[in-house]
């Protein structure tokens, strides 16, 4: 908590769902954590008695029929909490009203400090079972990605390659897909976001996956990017270029060195290669709980890794009109290099 202690707070107010599983183990959709000098306190509503006592084992439950924020709040100044930290990214304007109006006007002015992402900091390096829930997340993406390979052909419908993808990641013992899956194929393949749609895959073109599976509410994520019928050379040009810049970056992953440099190593692959230009995003991100967590891998970014996080390195190329290229791996840093999760076949694969 020494954080804490910097900011003035003798208390943290922790709303931001996924934070409260990870320091309480509760998994319920309504829920706030008071973090006190005398232990934490979490209250959620009468939905989840049973749940919140099952799950958030050694924690103080209070099951209120006020919102859980007034309750908490109304707790924190009863129990003498007179500065309390609280989440400035994940509050919203009306839940920081609501805070406010919750304690009397004696402490109201003081009583809360924003103290920016503090548990965020926290979950972004992790511990071995965080590891292992991840490495079996990569393993089951691993897995169907090469599924889907004998399944992928032309006039297929991108939303039907995702319906199969998705139907066995359940198979497959996921709880859910960590995000809406992508299947850009043809032109669709230069949107970097391309969600499934109608569109039929092409005789002739690429077809990028990108996605991930859920595993007790860890996620995982990995891009391939295949092409169906012959290549034209631009294709076969960008894609060799893309798979450089992917190497490349994850050939400087380790602890100590920073997300920028991870970017840089992407990037100048790209720049050589005079495609940079059409790199229109991050290097990568840390995942876990969330599909997006820190750090943040890119462009001048001085945070260092540490040993324990776990990120992606995915550089793409789109070319809007025509086609686009991603590869994405997610990578586990460790003191001196990394450790490829998702070790799926990324040489050239033509359908
Ligand atoms: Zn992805
Ligand atoms: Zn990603």
């Amino acid at each position: 908590m020494a954080a804490a202690t910097a900011a003035k707070v003798n208390g943290l107010l922790v709303t931001h769902l996924p934070d409260v599983r990870y320091l309480c183990g509760f998994t319920g959709s309504n829920a706030v954590l008071l973090l006190t000098g005398s232990g934490a306190v979490l209250f959620t509503d009468g939905r989840y008695v049973a749940q919140a006592r099952a799950e958030a084992v050694g924690t103080r439950v209070v099951i209120s029929k006020k919102a859980a924020l007034t309750a908490a709040c109304e707790w924190m100044e009863r129990t003498g909490v007179e500065r309390c930290g609280f989440d400035a990214t994940h509050t919203t304007v009306i839940a920081l009203e609501g805070m406010r109006r919750a304690v009397s006007s004696k402490v109201r002015r003081r009583a809360f400090q924003p103290v920016g992402s503090m548990v965020g900091r926290l979950r972004e390096v992790k511990d071995k079972d965080e590891i292992s829930l991840m490495r079996a997340a990569a393993a089951l993406g691993c897995r169907l990605f090469e599924g889907m390979l004998g399944l992928i052909e032309p006039g297929m419908t991108e939303i039907a390659v995702a319906a199969e993808l998705e139907y066995k990641a359940r198979l497959g013992g996921a709880e859910g897909m960590s995000f809406e899956t992508i299947v850009a194929s043809g032109p669709r393949s230069a949107l970097p976001h391309g969600r499934a749609t109608t569109a039929k895959l092409p005789r002739q073109g690429f077809v990028t996956l990108d996605f991930g599976v859920m595993l007790d509410g860890y996620s995982s994520d990995m891009t391939r990017t295949v092409h169906l019928g012959k290549a034209l050379p631009a294709e076969l040009e960008v894609y060799e270029a893309v798979l450089e810049a992917q190497e490349a970056a994850l050939a400087v992953v380790a602890a100590g060195v920073t997300a920028g440099e991870v970017d840089e190593a992407a990037r100048s692959v790209l720049r050589q290669a005079k495609l940079d230009r059409f790199f229109t995003h991050s290097t990568g991100h840390g995942l876990g709980l969330e599909i997006h967590e820190g750090p943040r891998l890119a462009a001048k970014q001085t945070q260092e890794l540490v040993e324990g996080m776990v990120i992606t390195i995915e550089p793409g190329v789109y070319m809007p009109g025509r086609f686009g290229v991603r590869i994405e791996d997610m990578v586990l840093v460790t003191r001196t290099g990394s450790e490829v999760l998702t070790p799926s076949l990324k040489a050239w694969i033509q359908l």
